[in-house]
């Protein structure tokens, strides 16, 4: 009988792509998905290092593990990703128990790391520190038949003084420009009708790659795709973005009217000690321009709150520059001092009340910009896609706009995968109701 394994996943997007390429490779060579970690023969935590609370998460489930270990010795634990390769000693101190570690470069090792826990009968780690070339052959395992992430880089150039990114996952690193079109063909090939391109800083793809594409020139041959419907990516890095990137939106009509453009800041003395280069301004000008450039146009965002040294008035700039772009959605997050980034050892730390009352507000904020936005939908109609049955409802099914919004609608005679029009009857901040046309 095979193996069997149940990955546990933290952190973003590029994490989530991550295990479906730890589970291809894992299913390459001989193991089959398990429906519990209790009944896995191997467990493998992919981690999360952004903000502390990710760090703690894992320390407290790697607790757990050793008590199931103790039960059945046969049972692997192995862990990857962005936090191991940041505390590489740290974990195995904590949990001696662990057989397989791997870093955010040695994902494609870990099938000889097992191979040679097995053999050897001591744990077994790798953690390289950079790659020169992009991992492109791993084999993926998607969850979903009709949508795929597909990486355009890895690794990020810039230094937000807040971010851990670059120390976890080094240097830019793009991919070709002919392997991303070769596997999206691919991916059309096997169903999929929707891609979301990833990258830290999509704009800069291309840069490090011989001939250096441009990724405006990416978009658009995607859009020659026979069969692909939709087209998303994230994030471009408002420092970067460039005209050519709105015109290749607006006119390939695959690439949704969608856009996640990280704000961080609304004050223009944070963004400088962010090393963030744009200016609250030049932002709000940016916006402009796609939104008269691409009509509907949806805008998502990233925030953070109590950045070290953000006074009351950088706040209240903040909270002025959230009023004014009035974004669709927003991520808004706590600071959260992080090693081996410059804001760590900044002086003035924000007081944990005074983020909680900031955090506070501004989420209200948004949440009525985002209810005022979604009750202006009310009454037309749009194209959605038909992910599956609601969760929370099974009468219902959970559809999306090309905007990036959820619409609920009756689920009679739909299925996933299909097509359709609705028409939007009710409005909430983060969905929408609607009935089909
Ligand atoms: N490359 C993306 C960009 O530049 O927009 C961001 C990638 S990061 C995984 C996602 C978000 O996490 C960031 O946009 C930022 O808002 C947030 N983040 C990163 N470091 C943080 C920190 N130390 N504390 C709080 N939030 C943080
Ligand atoms: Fe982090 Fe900035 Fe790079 Fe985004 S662009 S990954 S926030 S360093």
């Amino acid at each position: 009988m095979s193996k069997t394994y149940f990955i546990r996943t933290h952190g973003c997007q590029m994490n989530e792509h991550d295990s479906e390429r730890i589970a291809g490779m894992l299913e390459q060579n001989g193991y089959a998905l398990a429906s519990s970690p209790e009944t896995a023969d191997l467990v493998l935590f992919n981690t999360c290092a952004i903000r502390e609370n990710a760090d703690n998460r894992l320390y407290g489930t790697l607790g757990h593990m050793k008590a199931l270990k103790e039960e059945r010795p046969e049972l692997r634990i192995a862990v990857g990703g962005c936090q191991v390769q940041k505390d590489k000693a740290l974990v195995l101190e904590k949990a001696p128990w662990v057989d397989v570690a791997f870093g955010t470069f040695s994902v494609a090792e870990l099938p000889a790391l097992l191979q040679r826990r097995e053999e050897t009968g001591v744990p077994a780690f790798e953690f390289a520190e950079q790659t020169e070339t992009f991992p492109s052959a791993l084999p993926s395992r998607r969850e979903d038949p009709f949508h795929a992430w597909v990486s355009v880089s890895v690794g990020c150039d810039n230094s937000c003084t807040f971010c851990i990114v670059p120390f976890v996952r080094g240097r830019q690193v793009s991919r070709r420009m002919g392997e991303i079109l070769d596997e999206v063909r691919a991916l059309v090939d096997d169903g999929v009708v929707e891609v979301t391109l990833l990258g830290q800083n999509v704009n800069t793809y291309g840069r490090d790659l011989d001939g250096k594409p441009l990724f405006a020139e990416l978009l658009r041959a995607l859009d020659g795709i026979d069969g692909l419907r939709r087209v998303r990516f994230t994030s471009p890095h408002p420092h970067d973005f460039t005209p050519d990137v709105i015109d290749a939106m607006a006119s390939s009509p695959t690439v949704c009217e969608h856009i996640h453009f990280p704000l961080q800041s609304g004050s223009d003395a944070v963004l400088r000690r962010m090393r963030r280069s744009y200016r609250a301004e030049r932002y709000l000008s940016w916006l402009e321009q796609m939104r008269d450039a691409i009509p509907g146009l949806a805008v998502s965002t990233d925030i953070i709150v109590g950045f070290p040294g953000e006074t009351d008035d950088d706040f209240e700039d903040t909270m002025r520059v959230v009023e004014r772009a009035r974004f669709d959605s927003a991520y808004t997050f706590r600071y959260s001092t992080r090693p081996n980034t410059e804001a760590g050892s900044m002086p003035d730390q924000v007081p944990e009340h005074v983020v909680a009352e900031r955090f506070q507000r501004l989420v209200e904020l948004q949440e009525a910009i985002s209810l005022q936005r979604n009750k202006a939908m009310r009454g037309e109609t749009f194209e959605v896609f038909v992910e599956g049955p609601s969760r929370k409802d099974p009468s219902r099914m959970t559809t999306r706009t090309r905007t990036n919004k959820i619409v609920h609608v009756p689920a009679d005679g739909l299925s996933a995968g299909m097509f359709v029009r609705a028409r939007i009857t009710g409005a909430h901040p983060h969905h929408l109701d609607g009935e089909l046309v």
